[in-house]
């Protein structure tokens, strides 16, 4: 066992980055595995974030420079975990990355491996997967940045449909659950659009609207009454093809008739499940798992999921940024309390 306690920190996006630099900072010894090319996980894929409309690109660039600046973090990406052997006050662990293994032993370990989008191709009445513009929600961020960057070669949009709920709270071909943050970043995708084009037409099918937040709901508000995006309540039965449109049949059930849309692209906000990875460090680790396969919490314990095994963000459910980033303070606490009382 090394003199100066290590904490292993497994993803990094907002919520491992946060809980690496909390322990890092306070004087413990932090490894930080990332499976992709870099950190910064979906928040690096965002063009922008509710409720305040801010860059995350930039949150996460403030946040890496001061990893970089912390002696006693160590980053590796393109890094998994592929075995774990609990020992009495620590875990012995391998790590693969492009080229070496490597065994390492830890004295805590933080679960931090984020959530994924449901493959709505099984939702085929929409066309997931068969046209091309039906996309889902993350995809639709990348559009935005595109658009964004080249706004002078882009021919708008004439309507851009937002459909939510799909998958989540659907007990057929989904989720029970409600997957909590999209109703917010959909308001948020459809008044980006408003505001770079505000010729075009924002349609936004619901069945709730759910925003309960610190300035969630004047966010939304202000979509609908500032930005004119129109909430129309109601489940799309179909998406059709026509002309290189696509032609949306949908009830309004508000007012109890028939409407169609044709649109020139649909946004998906599919419902969020844990990530592979997520599941595979439910595997390699003694954690608790609720019944989708996120990472459960242990009764009366912050963020503890098993022995010397903590968790942050959206690994463990839907979660909005704020939210990952606090979460991911909250296990470097528990940590450092650990830590501390054993030293
Ligand atoms: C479409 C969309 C729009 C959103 N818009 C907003 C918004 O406007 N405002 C807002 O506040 N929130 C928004 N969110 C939510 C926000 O993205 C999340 O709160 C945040 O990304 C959660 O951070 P996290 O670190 O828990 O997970 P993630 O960002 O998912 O990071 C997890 C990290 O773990 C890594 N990983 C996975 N498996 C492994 C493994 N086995 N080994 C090593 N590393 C692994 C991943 O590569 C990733 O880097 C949005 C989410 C989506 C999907
Ligand atoms: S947050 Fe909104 S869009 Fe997402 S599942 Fe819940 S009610 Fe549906």
């Amino acid at each position: 066992m090394s003199e100066t306690k290590t904490a292993l920190v497994i993803g990094g996006g907002i919520a491992g980055i946060e809980a690496a630099l909390k322990i890092g900072q306070s004087g413990y010894k932090v490894l930080l595995v990332e499976v992709a090319e870099s950190l910064g996980g979906v928040l690096e894929k965002l063009y922008n974030s509710y409720p305040r409309y801010e860059n995350p690109a930039d949150l996460i660039k403030y946040k890496v420079e001061q990893l970089n600046e912390c002696p006693n973090i160590t980053v590796m990406t393109q890094t998994k975990v592929i075995s774990a052997d609990q020992k009495p006050n620590s875990y012995l662990v391998k790590l693969q990355n492009k080229s070496e293994a490597k065994e390492v032993e830890v004295d805590a370990v933080v679960i931090a491996t984020g959530s994924q989008m449901l493959d709505v191709t099984s939702h085929g009445e929409y066309g997931y997967g068969h046209y091309d513009n039906v996309v889902n929600s993350l995809e639709f961020e990348e559009i935005l940045k595109e658009w964004a960057t080249n706004k002078d070669k882009v021919t708008p949009p004439k309507t851009v449909a937002f459909f939510k709920c799909v998958g989540s709270r659907d007990r057929s071909k989904g989720y029970p659950y409600c997957s909590k943050i999209c109703c917010m970043y959909t308001a948020k995708q459809a008044g980006v659009v408003k505001e770079m084009f505000p010729d075009t037409k924002c349609y936004v099918f619901y069945m709730d609207y759910r925003a309960a937040g610190r300035e969630y709901e004047e966010f939304v508000r202000s979509v609908i009454e500032d930005k004119k995006v129109k909430y129309v309540r109601g489940r799309p039965a179909k998406v059709l093809p026509e002309d290189g449109r696509l032609l949306i049949r949908a009830e309004d059930t508000l007012r109890g008739m028939p409407i169609e849309v044709t649109a020139d692209m649909v946004v998906l906000a599919a419902a969020l499940e844990p990530s592979a990875g997520t599941k595979e460090m439910s595997n390699i680790f003694p954690v608790k798992t609720d019944k989708y396969g996120f990472i459960d919490y242990e009764t009366n314990e912050v963020m503890k999921t098993g022995e010397r095994i903590y968790y942050a963000g959206a690994c463990s459910f839907a979660v909005e940024s704020l939210g990952a980033m606090h979460q991911g303070g909250a296990a470097a606490a528990q940590v450092l309390a650990l830590f501390n009382q054993e030293n």
